[in-house]
Parts: C-alpha cells; sequence; structure tokens
C-alpha cells in the first residue's frame, strides 16, 4: 500500500496513455488496451518506491530464489489490491464507463508447469510483504506453459502467446544485459524486471527474468540473401533459448536446449550480481557469500554452483576460496523423492554446451572425495556419493555436498529424504537437512480470489491485520458455535459456487447446480495424482446409484482442471477417459439432477482463482509417500474446504492442524506401503472385488471408446500387469479403493447437515495460519538465508 497513491494523477496517467498510444477514450478501449495503459500508468506510480526498495538491497545482506519457474498468474488485479487501489480503480473505470472485469481478458504469465513455480510466486509476495531483502531470477519464456483445449476429449496443445498483447507489468534493463557463453555461441541476456508488491509496505521486491538475444543487432536492410539467411538463422539459435518452458515430465526431448536454458539464466543471474556487489561492496570477491544467501528451487538451478566458482575463479579467487565463497552461499529445495525425477545430465552434453562448467563439476568431485577420505570414509563408502557417476553429473549430490543445507518442503517428506532418497547424505551432514513446509499467500489465495469471505473475516476480527498475519484466523474457532455466523458462511460458499458455475458456462458451456455438492480436483495430471482413482470412483457412484445401492446421495459435481506434458500419453489417456465418463452420464437421463462430471480447459492461476473458492471438498489423493508437499491441498484449506484425502505430502500437517474429525483421511500410510510393495497383488483385489473389478472393465470391455488407439486398454494394463518400467499399480489405485469410497461417501452423507458440515469447513479455515507462505519465507529467511527485514 504505497502512502501515496495519487488518484487523481493515476486516471489522468491512464486517459493520458490511452490518448498517445490508441487514440482512445477509457469507455471505447479494448480490454488489453486498457491493460496496457492502466498498467503503464501503475508502474509510473510505483517507480519512485521500486528504486528505494532497489538501492536499499546494496546496504543489507539480501537473498536470490533462483528458479526455473515462477508461476505468477494475472498480475493486474493483485498489483490493485496490494496498492490498496483496486475497489477505486474499478470505480473509477466504471464512472468512466469501463469494466474492470474486462480484463478478465488478460493471459496469465504461466512461466511454470504447477506447484514448484506457483510456490516460487508465493514466496515473492510474502518476503515483499515482509520486507525481506528477497528477489527472484528466471527465464522470461517466450512461450509459456501450453493452451490446453479439450476436442471431443482429447487434449490438444496450442503456444502460449502471452505476452502478445503487451507486458506493462515488466521494464526492459538493456544497460544491465551480460554475456552468456553457450558452447560456440554466445547470446545476450537481457533482464526484464517486474515489481513484486507486498501488503501494507512500501518495499517493493524484483523478479528479474533473462531473455536470450542474439549479440548484434542486425540491420536486415543490409544484407544481401545469404548474409539474410544466416543473420535470420542466427537470430533465431540465440532466442531458442529462452523460446519455450519445458512441462516436466518429458524431458527427454530437447535436452540439450534445457540444459541450455538452465546454464543461461544462472551465469545471466550470477553475472548481474557480481556487477551488483563489485559496485555496492568493492571487488574483494571473498566476501561474496556474507551479502548473498541463493537458494536453488529443486536441481534446476544447480548448475549456478560451478559456475559462481568459475565466475569468482576468473575474478582471481583460487578454487578453494572460490569453492568456501560458494558453501556460504547456496542451499538447496529438494521437491521430489520419485527417483526418476532426480535430474542428472550426461557429461557429453555438459561438455557442448558449457565445458567450462563440466571442468569445475570434476574439480569439485576430485575435491569431494579427498575430503570424504579424510573424513574416513573408505573408497567403497564415498563412492555412493559421487557427484560425477557412469558419464552423468548427479545435480542433487552437487548441491547437498556444496551447499550449506538442504530442506524438504513438509515433514513428511522431508523425513522421507532422510531415510531414503539422501539417506548416505544425511548420515553424512546430517546438521544440513531442514524441513520447510511449503506455504501459499493469503493476498491472492484469499483476500483477491475470495472477497466476500474476506469481507466476513475481516467483520468478524475487527480488522484487515489477518491480511498479513494469518495466525489471527485462529481467533474465529468460537464462532464454529454461532449458528448465524455459520449460516452466513455457508451462503458466501454458495455465492463463490453460483459465480464458478456462470463462469463455467460462459467457458465450457456446461450447466452446473450450484446446490450440488462441489468436489473438485485440480492440479497437474500425474498417474501419482492419481486423478485415475477419482475417475473409478465416480464410476462406481454411477453404478451404485443405477443399481440403488447407494441411497440418498446428495447430487454431486465432480470439477477437473489438469493439463498433461505433452509426450505423457497415459496421462491424456486419462483426461479423456474422465471426458468419457461425463459424457456418459450426461446421457444418461436416471443422472439428472444427481451426478454431474466436468473437465474444464487450461487449468491456471487465474482459474484456480475462481475453482478453490466454489469448492466443498478439496481432492488430495496422491499415494502416499509421493506428493512431496502439495501447495492446492492449503488454498482449498484457506477457503474452507474439507480435505478428502491421503497421508501424504503436507496433508498430514493440514490434518493435524483442523482435525482428523473435520476431514475425510483414507488409504495406506507410507509405512504400510513400504511393507506390501514387494508383495503387492493388484490382480487379487481385481478378482475379489466385483465393485473394482467393474469399473476397471470400463477400459477394455466396450463401456467406453478409446477410438481404437488402445490407450484405454494401456491404462488397464498399466493396472494389473504393469508396463513401461513400472510395476503393476504402481500407485495402489486399487489398494485404496474401498477405503476411498467410503470416505468420499462418508462426505457426502455429511453433507446433508449443512450446519454441521460448515462447521467442519470453518475449522478447516480458523486452522490454516501455518499455511501461509509468510510462515514459510520466515522460516527461510530465519533458519537458512540470515536475512532481516529492511527498514
Ligand atoms: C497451486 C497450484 C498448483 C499446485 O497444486 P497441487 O495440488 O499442490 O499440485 C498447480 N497449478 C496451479 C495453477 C496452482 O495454482
Amino acid at each position: 500500500m504505497l502512502d501515496h497513491f495519487d488518484q487523481e494523477g493515476f486516471l489522468q496517467a491512464l486517459r493520458q496513455n490511452l490518448h498517445r498510444e490508441y487514440r482512445c477514450e477509457i469507455e471505447e478501449a479494448a480490454p488489453w488496451q486498457l491493460h496496457e495503459a492502466l498498467g503503464e500508468a501503475v508502474m509510473e506510480q510505483l517507480y519512485s518506491d521500486w528504486r528505494a526498495s532497489l538501492q536499499k538491497r546494496d546496504q543489507v545482506r539480501r537473498a536470490g530464489y533462483l528458479s526455473a519457474e515462477f508461476l505468477v498468474g494475472r498480475a493486474v488485479y493483485n498489483n490493485l489490491l496490494c496498492l490498496g487501489v483496486l475497489d477505486e480503480v474499478a470505480g473509477l473505470l466504471a464512472q468512466a464507463g469501463a469494466d474492470i472485469g474486462a480484463l478478465e481478458e488478460i493471459e496469465d504469465a504461466a512461466l511454470g508447469n504447477g506447484g514448484l513455480g506457483r510456490l516460487a510466486a508465493c514466496f515473492l509476495d510474502s518476503a515483499a510483504t515482509l520486507d525481506l531483502p528477497l528477489d527472484g531470477y528466471g527465464i522470461r519464456y517466450r512461450y509459456g506453459l501450453f493452451r490446453q483445449q479439450l476436442v471431443d476429449g482429447y487434449q490438444k496443445e496450442a503456444a502460449d502467446d502471452w505476452t502478445r498483447f503487451g507486458d506493462p507489468w515488466s521494464v526492459r534493463r538493456q544497460q544491465d544485459t551480460v554475456q552468456v557463453t553457450l558452447g560456440d555461441q554466445v547470446v545476450n541476456a537481457v533482464p526484464y524486471d517486474m515489481p513484486i508488491l507486498g501488503w501494507g509496505t512500501d518495499n517493493v521486491g524484483t523478479l528479474r527474468l533473462w531473455q536470450a538475444e542474439p549479440v548484434e543487432e542486425f540491420d536486415f536492410t543490409l544484407f544481401n540473401d545469404q548474409h539474410y539467411d544466416e543473420a535470420v538463422r542466427c537470430k533465431n539459435k540465440a532466442e531458442d533459448i529462452s523460446r519455450v518452458l519445458y512441462p516436466n515430465d518429458s524431458t527427454r526431448e530437447g535436452k540439450l536446449l534445457r540444459l541450455g536454458q538452465q546454464y543461461f539464466f544462472c551465469s545471466a543471474s550470477l553475472q548481474s550480481m557480481l556487477r551488483d556487489y563489485a559496485r555496492a561492496h568493492g571487488e574483494n570477491y571473498h566476501d561474496f557469500g556474507k551479502w548473498y544467501a541463493l537458494q536453488l528451487n529443486d536441481t534446476h538451478p544447480v548448475i549456478a554452483i560451478p559456475e559462481l566458482i568459475r565466475l569468482l575463479m576468473e575474478r582471481s579467487l583460487d578454487f578453494l576460496s572460490a569453492l568456501a565463497v560458494a558453501q556460504e552461499t547456496f542451499s538447496y529445495t529438494n521437491h521430489t523423492v520419485m527417483p526418476e525425477a532426480m535430474e542428472s545430465w550426461e557429461c557429453s552434453l555438459l561438455r557442448e554446451t558449457c565445458p567450462q562448467v563440466l571442468a569445475v563439476i570434476e574439480m569439485i568431485d576430485e575435491h569431494r572425495a579427498r575430503d570424504l577420505a579424510g573424513r574416513g570414509l573408505s573408497p567403497m563408502a564415498a563412492a555412493r556419493y559421487r557427484i560425477i557417476r557412469g558419464g552423468y553429473v548427479q545435480m542433487a549430490n552437487l548441491a547437498v555436498y556444496v551447499g550449506h543445507t538442504v530442506n524438504g518442503v513438509a515433514k513428511l517428506h522431508t523425513e522421507i529424504l532422510k531415510e531414503t532418497v539422501l539417506h548416505d547424505w544425511y548420515k553424512l551432514f546430517p546438521e544440513r537437512f531442514q524441513n520447510k513446509t511449503n506455504g501459499i499467500t493469503q493476498r491472492r489465495w484469499l483476500r483477491l480470489c475470495n472477497p466476500e469471505l474476506s469481507a466476513l473475516i475481516t467483520r468478524l476480527l475487527g480488522d484487515e491485520a489477518w491480511v498479513r498475519d494469518l495466525e489471527r484466523l485462529k481467533e474465529l474457532e468460537r464462532y464454529a458455535q454461532d449458528e448465524g455466523v455459520m449460516r452466513e458462511f455457508a451462503v458466501i460458499k454458495r455465492e463463490k459456487k453460483r459465480q464458478l458455475a456462470g463462469f463455467i458456462e460462459r467457458q465450457e458451456g456446461i450447466r452446473l447446480d450450484e446446490n450440488f455438492l462441489f468436489d473438485i480436483q485440480v492440479k497437474r495430471l500425474h498417474e501419482y495424482k492419481r486423478q485415475l482413482l477419482n475417475a473409478l470412483s465416480i464410476l462406481d457412484i454411477y453404478y451404485g446409484l443405477k443399481e440403488g445401492r447407494i441411497q440418498d446421495f446428495t447430487p454431486t459435481a465432480f470439477i477437473f482442471g489438469a493439463k498433461a506434458a505433452p509426450g505423457y500419453v497415459r496421462a491424456k489417456a486419462i483426461i479423456h477417459f474422465i471426458c468419457e465418463i461425463a459424457k456418459m452420464i450426461d446421457g444418461d437421463p436416471e443422472m439428472d439432477g444427481k451426478l454431474k462430471i466436468v473437465f474444464v480447459q487450461n487449468y491456471n492461476v487465474s482459474y484456480a482463482e475462481r475453482l478453490i473458492p466454489a469448492a466443498d471438498v478439496s481432492e488430495q489423493i496422491s499415494t502416499a509417500g509421493t506428493e512431496a508437499s502439495g501447495t492446492g491441498n492449503m488454498k482449498f484449506m484457506l477457503n474452507g474446504a474439507v480435505t478428502l484425502g491421503t497421508y501424504d505430502g503436507a496433508n498430514v500437517e493440514i490434518v493435524k492442524a483442523a482435525g482428523e474429525e473435520n476431514n475425510y483421511i483414507f488409504g495406506a500410510r507410507v509405512e504400510q506401503l513400504d511393507e506390501i510393495r514387494d508383495s503387492y497383488d493388484p490382480k487379487r483385489i481385481y478378482e475379489e472385488q466385483p465393485r473394482i473389478r467393474r469399473v476397471l472393465d470400463t477400459l477394455i470391455d466396450g463401456t467406453f471408446s478409446d477410438s481404437g488407439n488402445g490407450e484405454f486398454a494401456e491404462l488397464h494394463r498399466s493396472i494389473l500387469e504393469g508396463a513401461s518400467w513400472h510395476r503393476a499399480d504402481n500407485y495402489f489405485l486399487l489398494r485404496d479403493f474401498l477405503d476411498y469410497q467410503e470416505k468420499k461417501l462418508a462426505a457426502n452423507r455429511d453433507y446433508r447437515d449443512r450446519l454441521a458440515f460448515s462447521r467442519r469447513c470453518w475449522y478447516n479455515l480458523c486452522n490454516a495460519g501455518r499455511f501461509s507462505s509468510d510462515r514459510t519465507i520466515r522460516e527461510y529467511a530465519r533458519d537458512i538465508w540470515k536475512i532481516e527485514p529492511v527498514k
């Protein structure tokens, strides 16, 4: 909230921008024109606070968040909200004959795949609010995560041209351009800075995204044909580096380019930090780690470690001194326990892209071998810690060995890291391991997306302090006994469901009844997240309703949203299967007023902002031990939904905080799965359980058509036989099926007593305080980065 937001000046600037750029008045402007002009006007007002914040950074120890993904979503509403002028601007526009809602047409900045990228965005928001000197560093992808369309139930991908109508929230800082060498190619890295606004502060953070460009400015008019082609080729080759965000899960393709991207943004970020450092503190680079703390968001930016050492050696530090600086500077967050997702790079790829860095990695690994021998490890024992193994660089090993801290993202996840994936490292360096349970920003995920519920909370608490201090929600618990408040709470939920239904009707052409129970599963599509389990359970409900086995069922809308990585065939088959079930139910008049499935298209941050406040039941059903934390689960909780979920990731902590009696927890726990893993026989369950057999067999018995490509039969096989390097039913759908179904129906039954159900939802809301990313970022600042608020 800037002290000096000048409404008059703002409106005048808005008008001038529109006149100058588009020769139109406010009421005539197209949404994108309004967005451009409004963005520009806001940026002008921000300018002096942003500059002051940047200058303060030079005086203090600061932190940088290195991440290949920042899923920031739409900036305009959040920025106006944080400036404290969202309602005023909406009013001013309305007076001038324009609708602020028209800006819904503005594309999200989807520069991330899912939770990991959204976490990075929430962290910047929290740090800005808490006056902590943290800035983000990443890539300005020309195309973000693909736009998804469903055509006849099949996912179709289209390029996400997110800056098509401009990007008023970024400032190109040409003067801060640096050069990065990739193989035999030198490219310019040009930074685009986005301001990150906090709530109730004039501190402004920065997200610096690097764009790749050719070093030379080409004047195409001067070239003959041959030169012209060569110039175009060269320009494209440079621009390729920041052209597309890689949808994870399908990393086999374009490996070289992806490695190039990682090196590109890490090198550019470090060069610009070293430049700032020299300007502020002189050229004694030995002290770099005293002023900079750098967090590696997963292994994607781990190449920054050898790159910093290399850059320091170029600035005349010897290897050991440079290594010591790197050790002081870096810490690493692990986001996955799946062995196949542990990143490793073939040495030959590194040799091609950045041989100078591979040489440093070799030095680090040699040093490690000597170091561990010095600690008394036998060569055999030390071999388990190799950074280069079998011709591959193990990025996690590099990060854990050099970094001073490793953290998991939920208690359970950190324990699993210590016991399994990083167990050897934990034995060697137990003091390096920490847990930092993820969080979400309540500015976007409650105050912005649910103004109705926010207003109720503010009224009951007497002020808006909870927007900066989410633990205040705990004080609301006593209202659970106040029927008036509970009724009001239920009315708000219904209103959010009505709004969502309207939106879905406009977007998807599908009608929903807001009197239905809304059961929502939205997240990336992945086998471990078990959307297929949800689909099969809906089929079982369908047959149960038809047969009369299920009585007194509360009419339910099951809502899905998910993108599948383009190369992930099985995930796409699951989307298609869900759409086929939806079609069958729509075609069955008996299901009218009882059951409905919707698969919304192009799930992204802005869609999430509409879906999550409207949920009664939040589906968080990953196989125990697979979801590192989850953050979707926290967003739902904060908006007053119950969790139908497994003991996995942060669900464990959510349920502990909000009470098991207020949630619906099912399924095998990690320890139980570890016990049965080797003897698990899904075929036996299939043979013994007719309900399970029936729903699973719809994949092959002609109930649904897979258009002859065998994708449904392949799904069936993956459960009963196992396929492509996985065991049969690798994610234990059949093991958990009946327990899941029981809890799902229990929630459905409980929903009939609206008052009691609202109470359950309310307890979830009241206990969401711990899951604010403000808490998480305070812990990082205190325990890992050692940074203080700047005043
Ligand atoms: C929060 C969020 C996610 C992460 O959801 P999970 O359920 O934790 O996997 C993914 N995508 C978007 C758009 C989000 O807002």
